[in-house]
């Protein structure tokens, strides 16, 4: 197992938000997960990457056989797990081309140009157009959005934390980012991939349901996405 989320439980303040979360991603398998607004998915998702200010109160994360529930966000990234922010992070004043340089997977050492252009193009950015602009507030959301993502085909983590990649003004349509999980995939990787977008689990392997801080459900997508129509409507957390 790539990925252990043992009995997790992540305070905010005073609030208990994840509440014994379980949960397995496999080796290179792309694993959905689902759930209402305010479930404690980007909780989830902060906690798996070490963020500052969510440390579980009990529980474990075991990445690659290793406990890392007390190791920082440079610790995990240098193990091979990524995250991609649910809000990009802005790198001002630095070019796209050097912004996906960073953490760029060593494999691509020498070549990282011809690795930043296909990233772009696979990403629906025109390389031309874009290598030599900055990260900054003339990027619209959808833009950074797309940058982003491309980063991660440049690292190709073992692992990468993915909170709603599909949200955004001009969103990526479901196609695109079909065929950019299919790309990481074929490279090896795996990932975690929180949306609010049923339809985007159509493109994972396995698929779980967070509601109310637990994982309640998980199985193929179909089976996940259909529990959560029938049942979700019934909880009290919606
Ligand atoms: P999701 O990503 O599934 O929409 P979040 O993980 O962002 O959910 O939030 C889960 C719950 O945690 C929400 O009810 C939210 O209001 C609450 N929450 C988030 N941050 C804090 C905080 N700093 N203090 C108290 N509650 C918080
Ligand atoms: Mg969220």
């Amino acid at each position: 197992m790539l990925l252990e989320i043992k009995d997790l439980h992540v305070k905010r303040g005073n609030k208990e938000i994840l509440k014994g979360v379980n949960l397995n991603v496999k080796e290179n398998e792309i694993h959905a997960i689902i759930g209402p607004n305010g479930a404690g998915k980007s909780t989830l998702a902060y906690t798996i990457m070490g963020v500052s200010g969510y440390k579980p109160h009990k529980g474990k994360i075991i990445f690659k056989g290793e406990d890392i529930t007390n190791k920082s966000i440079t610790e995990r990234a240098r193990k091979g797990l990524t995250l991609a922010w649910q809000e990009p992070a802005r790198f001002e004043g630095i070019k796209v081309k050097d912004y996906l340089k960073i953490g760029m997977n060593k494999k691509y050492l020498g070549r990282e140009e011809e690795k930043i252009r296909e990233a772009l193009e696979l990403v629906g950015l025109n390389p031309d157009r874009y290598l030599n602009r900055y990260v900054d507030e003339s990027l619209s959301g959808g833009e950074r959005k797309r940058i982003e993502l491309a980063s991660i085909i440049c690292i190709e983590p073992d692992l990468a934390v993915l909170d709603e990649p599909d949200s955004g003004i001009d969103m990526i349509s479901m196609d695109e980012i079909g065929r950019v999980f299919k790309y990481l995939k074929d490279k090896g990787c795996s990932l975690l991939v929180i949306t609010h977008r049923e339809e985007l689990s159509n493109y994972a392997d396995r698929a779980s349901l967070i509601c109310g801080g637990e994982v309640v459900k998980t199985g193929t997508p179909e089976e996940v996405a259909d529990f959560y129509k029938r049942r979700c409507g019934k909880c009290k957390v919606v």
